[in-house]
């Protein structure tokens, strides 16, 4: 058992759910108990399709359980082919289905359809969502292109014109729907054809295909590398290991896709804004903030790259939910001299991020809640997300667009500059104060009647890590009135580190009340 109130990822099943709603030409009949169609919302309102995902669920009941629970699987799956005439079927059980164990593919089998069945195994308490839509698009690759692999030692021909493959982007996917049309721009600029796109608007038919091109582009490492593997293993097909996210992972996997293709490397890079805005005057402030990263394995490492090297930022946290990458995600880590943060518990991820107090989060949607209470501007790179993360505008993360959206969506949250500097400067001001949010977010100022109304403004919330008696375990310090007065003379966003560092110098020098002394002691060790 373990106590859950947030999951960063869904049982695996949805991860099944992903690839069949993002193909066409595809039904899954799901073997689950009465209810589990609350998923289809996850589509049709948080991605906001137009259409139901192509799922038909057993819905069982405690009632059926008395019953054959067999015979209404077998049931629904003759009801589906008859209904919508897939190309292929999926077949698999939800968590509570697994229970019962019916037996989803062998029953599906001793019907005998006449389109390939895959049966779906996927642990519900040992695995989850990205290893769910991995291993669904992994089998359903194998099913459809499997009667095409040559045999042993056929030597392969290149096409005339070099093709590819682009693997993994899927239904719910963080940006999918628009990185893809960036991709395909960098590929089609090099001369090279975009063979089939998959999961995302491919059929069975497109699958069975896929050895067809001379190489595969990765995405998503997370939904097709398990695909990709078995592709290079069967058609000789080699595949893309750089996903272009930020300006110097995209001009890397120019490079690897030229070479692959055997073209020239170019990119017409006169859209790209990113290393002009990152290098102008007003970016200055930025350089050294501090940042904490955490999300899935892909984009949390292209966010660390992006932040230090194109952004100027320092890394001071990165970690991933991602537990099949841990090894990527530490390796990532030590480039940024920082110990990875490998776990699915949001409540580590928050007690970290409390005790790093950076001034920027970059997270998923469960860092953006957490982020909100400890007062720390906060932007979405990962999924989990809600609604407001599937936009109607093109908001891609990779290729050229994708690192101008990089950055005007990091740089959003932070005070600009000239408010920092005024904040540092002028503490009491009624309206400016650092006690609200950064004006051009428009929340936190105080009513238009003026400086008599400032008394009454909501102050931001103070940063738990503020508070004398967060370090977890630590005994209570003390802080002497002129020594607090003091340290509000410190900005606000770099306060929360200086009262961190002056209470450890405290507490290692058994001091139990901090004065002024203590203060700029600490910040002299610190310092040195
Ligand atoms: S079967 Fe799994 S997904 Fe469905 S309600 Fe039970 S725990 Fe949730």
């Amino acid at each position: 058992m373990q106590l859950a109130l947030w999951t960063y990822e869904g049982p695996p099943h949805i991860g099944a759910m992903r690839v069949a709603t993002a193909m066409e030409g595809v039904h899954y009949v799901l073997h689950a108990p009465q209810g589990d169609t609350y998923a289809d919302l996850l589509f049709t309102m948080i991605e906001r399709r137009a259409k139901r995902p192509p799922v038909t669920y057993t819905t069982f009941q405690a009632r059926d359980l008395g019953g054959d629970t067999a015979n209404l699987f077998r049931e629904a799956v003759l009801d589906v082919y008859e209904r919508f005439r897939p190309q292929a079927m999926l077949v698999g059980a939800s968590c509570t289905a697994e229970l019962i164990q019916d037996d989803p593919g062998g029953l599906a089998k001793t019907l005998g359809l006449p389109i390939p069945v895959v049966p779906l195994e996927l642990p519900a308490y040992q695995r989850k969502e990205n290893w769910g839509a991995s291993e669904t698009f992994y089998q359903l690759v194998r099913a459809c292109a499997g009667p095409h692999v040559p045999k042993p030692g056929t030597l392969r021909t290149k096409n005339a014109v070099p093709r590819c493959n682009i693997l993994g982007p899927t239904a719910l996917g963080f940006r999918h729907r628009d990185d893809v049309p960036e991709v395909e721009r960098l590929l089609a600029a090099l001369g090279i054809e975009t063979h089939v796109i998959a999961p995302m608007g491919a059929t069975p038919a497109d699958l069975a295909t896929l050895g067809e091109a001379d190489f595969n582009v990765v995405l998503y490492p997370e939904v097709a590398g398990q695909a990709a593997a078995w592709l290079r293993r069967s058609f000789g097909q080699p595949c893309t290991t750089v996903v272009p996210i930020g300006v110097g992972a995209t001009r890397d996997f120019v490079q690897e896709v030229a070479k692959l293709a055997g073209v020239p490397a170019t990119t017409a890079e006169g859209t790209l804004r990113l290393p002009w805005y990152s290098r102008s005057v007003d970016s200055t402030y930025l350089t050294g903030k501090r940042v904490f990263i955490f999300g899935d394995a892909t984009h949390a490492i292209a966010a660390a790259r992006v932040a230090e090297k194109e952004l100027g930022f320092t890394v001071v946290g990165l970690g991933s939910y991602s537990r099949e990458f841990g090894r990527e995600v530490r390796a990532a880590a030590a480039l940024h001299g920082v110990e990875a943060l490998i776990t699915d518990d949001y409540l580590e991820v928050e007690a970290q991020i409390a005790a790093l107090q950076p001034e920027l989060v970059l997270g998923t949607q469960m860092e953006r809640h957490v982020a909100k209470r400890l007062g720390v501007p906060c932007a979405v790179i990962s999924a989990p997300v809600h609604v407001q993360d599937f936009p109607a505008r093109h908001s891609p993360q990779m290729g050229l667009e994708g690192a101008n959206v990089l950055f005007d969506t990091w740089v959003h949250p932070l005070m600009m500059g000239l408010e920092e500097h005024l904040l540092g400067m002028f503490r009491e001001d009624f309206e400016f104060n650092d006690g609200v949010q950064p004006s051009h977010l428009g929340h936190g100022t105080p009513s238009q009647s003026g400086r008599e109304a400032a008394p009454a403004a909501q102050p931001m919330p103070v940063p738990a890590a503020e508070t004398p008696h967060s370090a977890a375990g630590a005994p209570l310090l003390a802080w002497g009135s002129d020594a607090e007065k003091e340290l509000k003379k410190i900005p606000f966003f770099v306060r929360g580190k200086a009262r961190r560092n002056t209470e450890r110098f405290a507490q290692e020098r058994g001091i139990g009340t901090i004065t002024i002394e203590t203060l700029y002691d600490a910040k002299a060790h610190f310092s040195r």
